[in-house]
């Protein structure tokens, strides 16, 4: 498969004005499709005018959820030049997902360069204000028309893109996260450490029930005790205790996320010690009633990083370092923002040059 089929898009659309860009909402002209069949393997990559797709009603991905998904970003640097940030490890963990969700492997480095394409092609839909990106969202579904449980035998790995506007407009805002008590999102053995859509389904009932009473996200805990602190919504989580950054392992249940992954790498680089272990929501807890909780953060692509201002659980609200942005989250923001946009010498060769 070492073509890729190229069609442009003859209507080129109307590119929304930087403050006009929310997120995920408006998409680019062209999208990257491969499909599978089993026997053939991944065979007839093309890019295409972005499109509707047409499938059967019994298409597996809408009866047994077998899909993977990805979530990655593009910027565009002071020069002028387009940046992806880790995009190589994206497509590894996606095959990692793929794994657990029975999707046949695909290529990796094929799955970069076509994607380096699809970029190249939309460049100039990367916004250039200040904070904004093109998000870049790779996905594969199940398309057998079956009604019987099984692996599908047929496939698509569609790639579709769109700009997004900056997450902190007004400033970098802490947000207000509830612990979840009822519901759980994943546990060892399932599907948490895949990036698969059935593990979002399974999370809407709790963010409801969190934006109800006026919070942003909800804080998940262990499936099995309801007790460790597992992670957030689509963001990976860290504290600060008494100086000590903290982040739960990944225990089988929570997404190994990239991230928080390179929040680890620029911890090390600073000498600033960053353990990871098992956190329970009591040691949380406790730390706010002796004053010694000082941070607490989420990591994940989207917003790189999301501070934490209170945290409620079990009717009681623990409100952290005054609603503001601690030291640490704001050095790792403006370290890999930094890096990400080029503004930041990148001494750990994560950029990838479009
Ligand atoms: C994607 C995702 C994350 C964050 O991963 P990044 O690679 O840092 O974007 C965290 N948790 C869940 C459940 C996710 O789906």
């Amino acid at each position: 498969m070492a073509d890729i089929r190229v069609q442009l898009a003859t209507n080129k659309k109307e590119k929304p004005a930087a403050d006009q860009l929310g997120f995920g909402k408006v998409f680019t002209d062209h999208m990257l499709v491969i499909d599978y069949t089993a026997g053939e393997g991944w065979h007839d990559a093309r890019i295409i005018p972005y499109q509707p797709i047409t499938l059967d009603p019994s298409a597996m991905i809408f009866h047994y959820a077998q899909t993977v998904f990805e979530g990655l970003k593009a910027y565009q640097t002071a020069d002028g030049e387009v940046l992806l940030f880790r995009a190589d490890r994206n497509f590894k963990r996606l095959n990692k997902s793929n794994e657990r969700i029975c999707i046949p492997q695909i290529d990796e480095d094929f799955a970069l360069e076509a994607l380096k394409k699809l970029v190249d092609i939309d460049r100039e839909w990367i916004p250039n204000a200040p904070g904004t990106s093109l998000y870049i969202r790779p996905f594969i579904i199940a398309t057998e028309p079956s009604l019987g449980v099984h692996p599908s035998r047929t496939y698509q790995f569609i790639v579709i893109m769109s700009p997004v506007g900056s997450y902190y407009a007004g400033g970098i805002k802490p947000v207000k996260i509830m612990v979840e008590q009822q519901y759980v999102r994943a546990v060892v053995g399932g599907t948490g450490e895949a990036k698969t859509g059935g593990n979002y389904a399974s999370s809407l009932k709790g963010q409801a029930i969190a934006e109800e009473q006026g919070y942003a996200q909800t804080l998940w805990l262990d499936g099995k005790e309801n007790k460790y602190v597992e992670e957030v919504g689509s963001m990976n989580i860290f504290f600060k205790i008494a100086g000590q950054i903290v982040t739960p392992a990944l225990n089988g249940s929570i997404l190994a996320g990239i991230t928080r992954d390179s929040m680890l790498q620029v911890l090390k680089s600073k000498n600033i010690p960053v353990e990871e272990r098992r956190i329970s929501i009591d040691e949380i807890v406790e730390a706010a009633k002796n004053g010694t909780l000082e941070e607490v953060f989420g990591t994940g692509t989207a917003a790189v990083i999301s501070p934490v201002g209170e945290l409620k659980w079990q009717g009681e609200k623990i409100v952290i370092n005054n609603g503001e942005i601690g030291e640490v989250a704001q050095m790792l923001y403006d370290t890999l923002t930094g890096i990400q946009s080029g503004k930041l010498e990148d001494t750990f060769g994560w950029t990838i040059r479009v």
